[in-house]
């Protein structure tokens, strides 16, 4: 190392501004210094070299900028005092999209440079880090609107501070040649903006114009070969097609959507149709914020949330009134997914002042089959969505990597929870306060995404979907290298759920290459997780909730309603809910009536013909599992919580056959959600097992209570509300419990896809903090295995 190096990092919170004092063992304030700075963090592709170059040449300072494989460095020259201030400020007013992760200053010999130079860049693995994608900026709408700019109504407006970044991103160190916007030689007046360090195209790789930009196409599913609309006229035709009821497949900045107008019962139906989609809830892209109110409750930080940068789908409590439509959008949820425009195109749907007028709601959904990957590439597109789209809205900048929609909601108290963290999030670093050694997880099975960690970062990929089939796992293949070549991490160890038969896990042992493949505990992850994104370095364990459907426990069970003392070196099992059986395995997962069954036979409970989870098969199927369950023939025990919220659905009559995933359980929540006023709840019995074994929490008198209420003509709400207020209840009754015995955890982390259950999450923090926890809760991880990989990074990267 040069002598006099100093580093620092702030990586979980800013660093406190260190003044301009100029301390009195420093040379005087005007004697000539050199420096050379290097910044790492998200330095590249958010308008950095412009703000030094501008900094410099404010400060009268001297020298050369450039991004290189070790971050953005830079060799600044003058009097000391005004160096020492350059450095001040590259901490303290960095451009809006950049994340500074540490400022290394070396010293060097004066030179006596001229002038401000801003250098090409230099090959080499990247160290530094690409932003997330973010929305089109307010300054770049403005132009969009405007008759009089040369960019009037052009599809691929962007800046320095918005627009396409991870999504076009080949290689490292981010400059136009590595991204998809290589193959667009800039025209004379591109140029230009791109070389004044005065505009606010500066250097931004993406930019471009009708002149030189890529060009938006329709091609319609009936349209006569040849007659391709293209730019203006292919939005303007769009327009009309789905202001007509047509499904327009509108390729994003990160896959295919699916677009028709939300307020046409006509082609909501037919989306429904084609997409054999009859019942899971379809997001919207509202025109404005006003628009969104419109449809559900619009608070300060749902606000917040909608008009970020990162733009993702957020959940709203849905208005009663209002626009109807949207009933037959969100079918029987008491949320609302609506999201902003974020690209120019999407703006341009929406219309133009002077445009004819068109839906302000349009419904906007993955173009993709249930299940299979997004489509980002035209043969794709026009191959795997034909029958389902009317017409293509397409362009030839390639996407180089695959990108969902995010999904988040604003808890009560103002804080995000991220129920799925991909585009605008995707792949923002987390700092993790452990020295971790470069390791790949591969997460689980559904709701796949894979954590690449190194010394203290993590980084999270976007959103992969299940890993189901051939296709995902290449895509997952494609996720991992692209990761990879942006993050610079070379992992030396592989990290996989204990479960033997996930996809995820069977990867991982093809691909080890002679490294080491370390098995995490799938709730175990899911609690690490929740204390790596909360900063915690391990040093004290919480009692980690984990609540979630299905999770290998490596006794032969599968666990799922589980309470651990944990930190990241390993846990101990202190609460579960009582094993059941779970007759057939995976069907009893399509099936809640199955469930249902078999946890009233576990309670005691005869399947009496006026219950409705017993009514709803013929005589053969009950006597079918009647037989199953006595033989114990494919009945594995579980104690996943989710498949108790299975059974109360179909218990209750509201859901006894699922067509997506967690569906029986968001719609037991939503009928708890309509009779919040009712009073009353059940209660778990807590058992303790011999020589200090888990405590057992039984669901019998729930069952009870809940069968006794359903006779006595309560409603599927009020009991649905009832149950959701025991589990609360049993949760911080557990928690006391494990304190009162053991006498350590005052720190609860509630994880599991479980809580992506707004009530639960609500209720149980609340119960907890008032009996004096302090409470954890996931904020920018997800609660549910889009989650898990980040927690087997930390526990499969620890040194100890
Ligand atoms: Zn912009
Ligand atoms: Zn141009």
């Amino acid at each position: 190392m040069p002598p006099h190096t100093t580093t620092e990092r702030h990586d979980a919170t800013p660093p406190e501004p260190t003044g301009r004092r100029i301390p009195a063992d420093l040379p005087d304030g005007d004697t000539q210094v050199r420096r050379l700075v290097t910044v790492t963090g998200v330095v590249q592709g958010v308008g950095f070299r412009p703000f030094v170059h501008t900094l410099a040449t404010r400060l009268g300072l001297v020298g050369e900028v450039a991004n290189t494989a070790a971050g953005v460095v830079v060799d600044i020259e003058g009097p000391h005092r005004a160096v020492a201030e350059f450095c001040d400020r590259l901490r303290t007013e960095p451009p809006p999209l950049a994340d500074v992760s540490a400022i290394h200053v070396a010293e060097a010999p004066a030179a006596g440079a001229q002038g401000f130079t801003i250098r090409p860049s230099q090959d080499g693995q990247g160290r530094t880090m690409v932003p997330p994608d973010a929305a089109t900026c307010d300054a770049c709408l403005a132009e969009l609107a405007d008759p009089d700019d040369r960019r009037h109504r052009h599809p691929f407006i962007t800046c320095t501070h918005c627009g396409p970044r991870f999504t076009i991103t080949a290689a490292m160190p981010y400059d136009r040649p590595n991204t998809a916007m290589a193959a667009y030689p800039l025209c004379e007046d591109c140029a230009r903006e791109y070389a004044d360090p005065a505009d606010r195209r500066f250097h931004a790789q993406p930019v471009a114009c009708w002149a030189c930009g890529p060009v938006l196409r329709l091609t319609s599913a009936r349209g006569e070969p040849g007659a391709t609309p293209q730019g203006g006229a292919a939005l303007a035709e769009a327009r009309r097609m789905i202001a007509r009821g047509a499904i327009v497949a509108v390729k994003g900045v990160g896959g295919y959507h699916l677009v028709c107008a939300a307020d046409s019962p006509d082609a909501v139906r037919e989306l429904r149709r084609r997409k054999a989609r009859a019942r899971k809830p379809f997001a919207v892209m509202a025109a404005d914020v006003a628009t969104a109110a419109r449809l559900g409750r619009v608070g300060p930080a749902e606000r917040a949330l909608l008009t970020g940068p990162a733009r993702p789908i957020v959940l709203l409590r849905r208005h009663d009134t209002g626009f109807t439509a949207v009933a037959d959008v969100c079918s029987g949820s008491p949320d609302v997914g609506v999201m902003l425009p974020y690209t120019p195109v999407h703006r341009l749907l929406f219309g133009l002042p002077g445009d004819p007028p068109g839906p302000t709601v349009l419904v906007v959904t993955s173009g993709n089959r249930s299940g299979e990957p997004l489509v980002t590439d035209e043969p794709d597109a026009f191959d795997r969505l034909a029958g389902l789209a009317d017409a293509w809205l397409w362009h030839d900048r390639p996407i180089t990597v695959p990108c969902d929609d995010s999904l988040v909601r604003a808890r009560p108290d103002g804080t995000t929870m991220v129920l799925r963290r991909s585009r605008g999030y995707a792949p923002a670093r987390i700092a993790v306060p452990l020295d971790l050694r470069p390791v790949l997880a591969v997460g689980g099975d559904l709701k796949n995404t894979l954590c690449l960690a190194e010394a203290g970062s993590a980084w999270l990929s976007a959103h992969l979907g299940d890993m189901g089939d051939l296709a995902a796992q290449r895509s997952f293949e494609r996720a991992e290298a692209h990761l990879r070549t942006l993050t610079g991490v070379t992992p030396g160890v592989l990290v996989t759920d204990m479960h033997p038969g996930y996809a995820s896990t069977r990867w991982a042992a093809r691909h080890a290459a002679g490294r080491p493949v370390r098995q995490v505990q799938h709730h175990h992850a899911h609690v690490a997780a929740l204390m790596a994104e909360h900063g915690l370095d391990g040093g004290e364990p919480v009692i980690g909730v984990a609540f979630d459907g299905t999770g290998h426990g490596g006794d032969g069970a599968s666990w799922g309603g589980e309470v651990l003392l944990a930190d990241y070196a390993g846990f101990h099992r202190l609460a579960h809910l009582a094993y059941v059986p779970q007759p057939g395995g995976d069907a009893a997962v399509r099936e809640p009536w199955r469930m249902a069954l078999s946890h009233l036979r576990a309670a005691g409970l005869p399947w009496a013909a006026d219950l409705p989870c017993a009514a709803t098969r013929t005589d053969d199927e009950p006597r079918l599992l009647e037989r199953q369950l006595t033989r114990a023939v494919n009945c594995p025990p579980t104690s996943g919580i989710g498949r108790l919220f299975d059974a109360m659905a179909s218990l209750v009559g509201i859901c006894h056959d699922i067509e997506y995933e967690a569906q029986a359980a968001l719609e037991l929540e939503a009928a708890a959600a309509r009779a919040l006023d009712a009073p009353g709840a059940y209660a778990f019995a807590l058992r303790r097992t011999p020589h200090d074994g888990p405590v057992v929490i039984d669901p019998a008198p729930v069952l009870r209570g809940a069968v006794d209420d359903l006779r006595s003509g309560a409603g599927a709400d009020v009991v649905a509300v009832r149950f959701h207020r025991a589990v609360a209840h049993a949760v911080a009754a557990v928690c006391r419990t494990v304190r009162r015995d053991a006498g350590t955890g005052g720190t609860v982390a509630l994880t599991g896809g479980v809580f992506a259950n707004a009530l639960l999450d609500r209720w149980c923090a609340d119960a907890l903090t008032a009996d004096g926890f302090t409470v954890l809760r996931h904020r920018t991880v997800p609660p549910g295995d889009g989650g898990l990989a980040l927690g087997q990074a930390v526990v499969g990267g620890c040194r100890n």
